[in-house]
């Protein structure tokens, strides 16, 4: 009911919110204190202390109170550098959670976004967010992605941007690169391949860059180089994909500290890489220590975390967990009905995790009998 004062209608914050926030609920990241985190795929292993050290000096000079440089020249040129490709083909953001907004504010508004699921929900949230209409297109049983289905869907009408993780969260599969060119061949929408993980396994999309225009490529800090906190995520795609996409990215979407800090990063790539040695290994040593558990089914990962199944509920399995202080990521829903995520953590951590799982399983069984 609409009450009028005078002439003018009483404040009515919802019939002022746009169309199509409606679908949308605000995201959840929710802390819990004291646990064994094993929830987000972050590395696990302490901050190497030299490149700490060195991060920390950071803070002397004007760093701090100058604008930063909105171009990243030189974060731009050392990610060129590592990625294998040219500093106008690489754009920083705010994490690579922003360049997927700027992605879809650029190109996805009043069109159709196609999404691989299940994959990483913040493709269809910012989908939502930017005003575009995401269209799920299911992975097969095996979580390889239908690429008959995909390629019918883009070309149909206003079908703009297409997202494929690989290693896709949470499956942890990997496309190959032919399925990613035969792609990339097919369609004349956008190409969104989603390589957060690649330093944990899964062929590099680079190589496709020179050759197919409609190619973008998103990496991040966040997972194998430990910079979650800071927010550095980029995208590699062809120079006039690039320029779009600068019309709606904010001048200084990514700030001086972080610039300066995921620079140092790469210049001591090699610290990373025996992180990432380890957690190779550790990872091999989680699945075979789920596989051993009665009542689990462990996925395969090219990534840094395994998803798994087992027959009660994804819920249920995640509360006994925390309760034991021990912190993983539920899925469920109609698409992953009992499945849970585990990030691959330090040795101690997956050993407890292991026992934690193995002590709620049997707990759930006694429970349900
Ligand atoms: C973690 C993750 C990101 C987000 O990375 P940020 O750079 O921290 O925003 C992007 N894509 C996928 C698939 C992820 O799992």
């Amino acid at each position: 009911m609409k009450e009028v004062i005078g002439l003018r209608e009483a404040f009515n914050l919802a019939n002022l919110v746009r169309d199509g926030l409606d679908k949308l609920i605000p995201y959840d990241a929710h802390v819990f204190p004291d646990v064994i985190k094993l929830d987000a795929n972050e590395n696990p292993y302490p901050f190497p202390d030299e490149v700490s050290r060195q991060i920390g000096q950071l803070a002397a000079g004007d760093l701090l109170s100058r604008y930063p440089d909105g171009e990243a020249v030189e974060l731009r040129r050392d990610i060129a550098a590592y990625a294998g490709v040219t500093p106008e083909q690489v754009m920083v953001g705010n994490g690579s959670d922003e360049l997927i907004l700027n992605i879809l504010l650029t190109f996805g508004t009043g069109g159709r976004v196609l999404i691989t699921n299940p994959t990483f929900s913040m493709y269809k949230i910012h989908s939502l967010v930017a005003g575009a209409k995401p269209i799920p297109v299911p992975r097969r049983g095996d979580f390889s992605v239908d690429l008959p289905a995909l390629v019918c869907y883009a070309r149909q009408r206003d079908s703009r941007v297409i997202f494929l993780c690989s290693p896709n969260n949470p499956t942890g599969n990997a496309s190959s690169l032919e399925e990613i060119e035969s792609l990339l061949q097919q369609v004349n929408c956008l190409v969104v391949a989603d390589q957060a993980y690649l330093e944990f396994g899964g062929a590099d999309c680079a190589p496709l860059l020179n050759r197919y225009p409609n190619l973008i490529i998103l990496r991040t800090f966040s997972k194998a180089f430990a910079l979650a906190g800071l927010r550095v995520g980029y995208l590699l795609a062809h120079a006039d994909v690039l320029r779009q996409i600068k019309k709606v990215k904010q001048p200084f979407n990514l700030n001086a500290f972080s610039q300066a800090a995921a620079r140092l990063v790469l210049q001591h790539t090699a610290l990373f890489q025996e992180q990432i040695q380890a957690i190779l290994q550790e990872r091999q040593i989680l699945w075979q220590g789920l596989q051993n558990i009665e009542g689990v089914t462990a996925y395969p990962s090219a990534a840094n975390f395994i998803l798994f199944r087992t027959n009660f509920e994804s819920k249920t399995i995640h509360q006994g967990l925390l309760q034991q202080g021990i912190l993983i990521r539920k899925l469920g829903g109609p698409e992953l009905p009992g499945f849970l995520r585990v990030t691959v953590g330090r040795p101690k951590e997956n050993e407890l995790f292991l026992q934690a799982l193995a002590k709620v399983l049997q707990a759930a069984g006694r429970d349900s009998r």
